[in-house]
Parts: structure tokens; sequence; C-alpha cells
């Protein structure tokens, strides 16, 4: 069956047909390294053209797995059952850049920085900043309802999404959401696919609404001796009602690698904050004096501020540098995204290093303060039996953990196939039995990117 319904693939995409091992096994990984290889991979170019290939995969009951960039974290890209892998790669163009409503149009293909690049001469920037942003599409930002540094003020992908093309699993295409600002018209389809992981629809193309570049924007570096006192610094800067634009921090571990890999100079610290604001002059200014005199209150050790772009790249620098020298600990590493209300980053910090202690492993913690989401990196010897099981121990404990405080099992990469076997722990049978519905609604014969999110 899945035969005859390749030859008809490869008669509407010709050259833009694989299906040599040695071209589809480029398409077989994520940033999870695990290997999947699709029976083959589609280029389309036109709405129609994933439409048609939808027809003829629901006809035959073949897998199809939408795909971006494939930099996911969770392996929502890969084909588990082989079957189709759908690149949207080549639908990557800006339709529209409107600037009476400041609403761009763009296919899903779009590489987030490139958007970027192309609104700086309108004035204009599409806030969600994935620090994958140079190598993810913005269909794959939709998928993961991905966020960046700049989620602090600006919010995540959900925010800024007002409107989608999409075409559903038995080819047919539809359009949800529009440029209207108010729009209570039915049930919010948009919202509904932000974050669904390319379990439901494959998304063609976006409504993504824009916001004016800031006239002015000031980084700072903080250093603490003590790390709870840096988290407890972030909350209270959130709760004196200052919104930065980020909140960044590295812990003890992530400080010592780094430096000993770049040797830029960073100090000997428990902690390093690195904060931005944006907006006018008068108010940026306002934001760092207070930032200053709370973190001096909580107990900084050092509070430096840019003075220049050139400066604030290199205060960027350390956070920045971390997933690549984290090799130099272990060479294994089980890195996951958990998210806390801010007000519990501290106890979630502390919790990790308990368990550290407990199972002697390096914890390494990272990532977005400001809004709670923790990249914790249990690092491990693969060569070392016993340390592989500790390490999976450690990340069991940390889920419970950050379940204990009221957090989510992952603030950013999606549960994909990583961790399916803790969805139900946060939200129960009855609301995966509620995912299964939707899902059926959407996609009868389970074809779209099948055995994701324990769908
Ligand atoms: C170094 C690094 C840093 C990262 N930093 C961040 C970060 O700061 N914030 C963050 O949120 N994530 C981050 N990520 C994770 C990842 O980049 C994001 O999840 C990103 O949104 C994935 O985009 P992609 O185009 O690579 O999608 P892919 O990996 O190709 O796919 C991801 C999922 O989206 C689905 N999908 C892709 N395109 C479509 C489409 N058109 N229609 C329907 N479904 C689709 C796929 O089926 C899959 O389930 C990072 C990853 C790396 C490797």
């Amino acid at each position: 069956m899945r035969k005859k319904a390749y030859k008809k693939l490869k008669s509407i995409f010709k050259d833009r047909y694989l299906d040599e091992k040695i071209d589809t096994i480029q398409y077989a990984y994520d940033a999870t390294q695990k290997m999947y290889p699709p029976d083959v991979v589609i280029f389309p170019k036109t709405t129609e053209e994933v439409s048609q290939a939808m027809k003829i995969a629901y006809k035959y009951s073949i897998p199809v797995v939408p795909r971006g960039w494939g930099s996911g974290f969770s392996g929502g890209a890969l084909n588990i059952d082989g079957g189709i892998c759908m690149s949207l790669e080549l639908m990557n163009k800006v339709i529209e850049i409107d600037d009476d409503n400041l609403i761009a149009t763009v296919e899903a293909g779009l590489v987030n920085y490139e958007l970027q690049e192309i609104l700086k001469p309108h004035g204009l920037f599409f806030p969600p900043d994935p620090s994958s942003w140079k190598f993810s599409t913005i269909g794959g930002n939709i998928a993961e309802n991905a966020g960046g540094p700049r989620a602090v003020k600006y919010g995540v992908m959900k925010d800024w999404v007002m409107g989608l093309e999409l075409v559903l699993a038995d080819g047919s295409i539809i359009r949800s959401g529009s440029k209207n600002v108010k729009d209570v018209a039915g049930y919010n389809i948009t919202h509904l696919i932000v974050g669904s992981e390319g379990t439901l629809a494959v998304v063609t193309k976006a409504l993504l609404k824009l916001y004016p570049i800031p006239e002015y924007k000031k980084t700072m570096q903080v250093v603490f001796d003590d790390m709870s006192r840096a988290a407890q610094t972030v909350s209270s800067i959130i709760k004196n009602k200052i919104i930065p634009t980020s909140i960044e921090f590295i812990d003890r571990d992530a400080i010592k690698t780094v430096e000993s890999a770049l040797h830029i100079g960073l100090p000997k610290a428990d902690a390093i904050l690195v904060i931005e604001v944006d907006g006018d002059l008068c108010s940026v200014d306002e934001s760092v004096n207070k930032i200053e005199m709370l973190c001096k209150q909580g107990g900084a050790i050092n509070f430096q501020v840019a003075q220049d772009e050139k400066e604030a790249d290199e205060l960027w620098i350390a956070r920045r540098s971390i997933s690549p020298t984290l090799k130099r600990i272990a060479d294994g590493k089980l890195n996951e995204d958990i998210v806390v209300p801010r007000s519990k980053l501290a106890e979630m910090i502390k919790l990790s290093q308990d368990i550290s202690k407990k199972y002697n492993l390096s914890i390494v913690n990272f990532g977005h303060a400001g809004d709670g989401n923790i990249h914790v990196n249990i690092m491990y010897n693969t060569d070392k039996k016993d340390e592989v099981e500790k390490a999976n121990k450690a990340m069991n404990d940390i889920f419970d953990a950050c379940l204990s405080l009221g957090g989510a099992i992952s603030g950013e990469h999606g549960i994909g196939i990583t961790k399916d076997a803790f969805l139900e722990k946060q939200l129960g049978q009855r609301s995966i039995n509620l995912f299964k519905d939707i899902k059926r609604a959407f996609d009868p014969k389970n074809i779209i990117n099948p055995h994701k999110m324990k769908l």
C-alpha cells in the first residue's frame, strides 16, 4: 500500500521527493539525537501541494510528520513509524508586512531570525525569540509554543499568533483567526494548534502580531555568592512590579564550565543574572535604578551595567556559551526544561541541589529565571552503568519536585516522545482522554505525527 502512495507522491514532487537511505537519514534526527528515518521526504512549495500529499497519506493511512528545521528537543519531528517526513523548509516566504495593522503574514517554513531581519527596516520586531531562532521555523515555533529570553515581558508564541492556515489530515484546507484584534467567532482553533506539537494539522501560513522596536535598551550583569539569594532577588524584582525584558541565570557549575572553556574573566560566584530592560529612556533608567537597589538589597556582590552594544554582547557571552561547553563536565547529559511559578524559583534550585547531593551527580542549572523556566542538566558518564541509572532516577525526582511546587514538566521544549511518561502525572488521565478525543476529531486515522504526547 505504502509503495503505491509513494509512487504518486514521487510523480507530484519529482526532484522534491527523497527515498534513498543516504538522503532520508538526514531527516531522521532532531536535537534529541535519537534516530528514526522516514521512508520518504517531501518538500511542498504551496498549501495545495501539502493538501495533495495529505489526501494521499489519508487514503493509504500513512503517518506524516510535519517538520521545520529539526531543532526540537523532545523528538516531535521524528518519524517513529517511518512514513512521510513533510519538510516545510521551502515554504519560507514573507507574504505581507501589513504596517497599517502591525501584522505579518508568513509561510510556516520561514526561519524566525530571517523574519526579524526583514522587519527591522519597518521599525518592527516579532517578540518570540527562542535561543534557536537562527535555526528554527515559525511553524516549529508555533507547534511548540516556543518562547525565548524576551518572554518575561513579551510572552510566548501563543500571545503573538493571530491566525493560521491549516491543512487537516484528510487534506482539507481551513483558516482560523483573522487580522481583527477582537474576534470571538467560534472556538479558538488558533490557540488549540499553538503548542499542539504537530499532532493535529499541518500549519502552512500564519498571521503574526508585530511590535515597534523599543527606543532604548540596557543590559546588566549581577553576581551573587549564593544561588538562593539570586533566585529570591528575581522574585523580588517581579514582586516590586518591574517587568524586565529578560532575566536569565547561570549557576556555579555553569559559570565554572564556561570560564574554564573561554577564559573570559567570569568571577568565582554561585550565580550570575543577566537582566535586560527596554522601553523609552526615562522608564529604562528608572527600572535600572530600581533593579540595582533590589539586587544590592538581595545580597549581590557585583552589579554592572553595559555602556554600549559591545559591552552588552559581552555580558551575554557566558549565558549563551553554556550548552556547547557542558560536555567538559561529563559526556552524558539529561536535559529538561521544567518551569515553576517565579516565586518558587529559589525553592526549586535548592531541591535540585539536594537531588544532586543525593545521587552524587553534577546538576547544572541555567535558563530563563524571569519566567521560572529552568534548564536542568544532569551530567553523567555514559560508560558508567550506575551513573546512567542514577541520572534517570535523579530526573524523576526533579519532575516530582517541580510538580510538588505547582510547576510544569516542560516550559518550552514540549512533550514529544521524551516526556510522555510524565504527562499524566501532571495532568491526570481525564485530560489525556480529552486530548485523545480532540486528536480523533482532527485526525480520525491518527496519521499526523502519531505516538507523540501519548497520542
Ligand atoms: C540550541 C537550542 C536552543 C533552543 N532554545 C529554545 C528556546 O529558547 N526556546 C524554545 O522554545 N525552544 C528552544 N529550542 C527548541 C526548538 O528550537 C524549538 O522547539 C523550535 O520551535 C523548533 O522549531 P523547528 O522548526 O526546528 O521544528 P522541528 O524540530 O522541525 O519540529 C518541532 C515540532 O513541530 C512540528 N512542526 C514543525 N513544523 C510544523 C508545521 N508547519 N506544522 C505543524 N507542525 C509542525 C513537528 O512535527 C514537531 O513536532 C532550542 C533548541 C536548540 C537545539
